[in-house]
């Protein structure tokens, strides 16, 4: 089997500790990380960087980080943009939302696949998406997808949206992990050492009733990663 960790962070590179897993998805979280990310991909080919600020982070942004973004990102164009969205229960949502237009207005300029972090607010989520023609958007991962099912349905209507998970256990209303289409499902640990990436995709592999599957999000992956080049 063959598998890419859609969603990771720095501290946690799947493919050093997992057999199964070839490569891993980093996402930094604040600006202070970039360097670093930088660093570990010099080294690992096997490791793809998205570059950007967490809604937990929004405290650590200074001056035109914009720019900064802007700039990094140029510099290759298979760098991905993540974690970025927007949360709930954090504080401050009004900075939230400026810090994720920003970057989310980069990753429509420059074609950037985002890796998404959003909790109670899709409804804000799809209110920016709403801003910009359906063709300019990027491919956008829903990372840590756990929802109610009128949710996934909602989303299901952009084809450039994505759903990664790290588990399959569904309680309270929300949709199950087979009612996600096969085109469009990923894994991830999300930098979690006791997400088995393996028993994950054997696990939907049984839920879905595919034994292809580990192929076919290998692929939606690539896909991902490549910024959608890959068709
Ligand atoms: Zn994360």
């Amino acid at each position: 089997m063959k598998i890419i960790d859609a969603h990771s962070h720095i501290d946690y590179i799947t493919h050093l500790h997992q057999p199964d897993v070839v490569g891993t998805v980093c996402c930094a979280t604040d600006e202070s990380q970039w360097a670093k990310l930088l660093d570990l991909m010099r080294q690992d080919k096997n490791i793809y960087g998205a570059f950007g600020i967490h809604p937990w982070f929004i405290d650590s942004v200074f001056d035109d980080f914009e720019g900064r973004l802007f700039k990094l990102l140029q510099s290759d164009s298979f760098y991905m943009i993540g974690e970025i969205g927007l949360d709930k229960y954090k504080p401050d949502m009004d900075k939230q939302l400026d810090v994720f237009i920003k970057q989310f207005d980069l990753a429509v300029k420059l074609r950037r696949t985002v890796f998404l972090h959003c909790v109670g607010a899709w409804d804000k989520i799809l209110h920016v998406l709403k801003q910009y023609k359906l063709s300019d958007l990027p491919i956008i991962v829903a990372h840590g997808f756990n929802e109610k099912e009128n949710i996934l349905q909602n989303l299901l209507r952009y084809d450039n949206i994505y759903f990664s998970v790290n588990k399959i256990d569904v309680y309270g209303g929300k949709c199950r992990i087979d009612q996600i289409p096969n085109n469009k499902i990923l894994v991830e640990t999300d930098g979690k050492s006791d997400v088995n990436m393996k028993n994950l995709v054997n696990q939907i592999s049984q839920l879905k009733n595919e034994s292809d599957i580990d192929k076919i999000i290998f692929y939606n992956t690539q896909k991902v990663i490549s910024n959608g080049q890959i068709k």
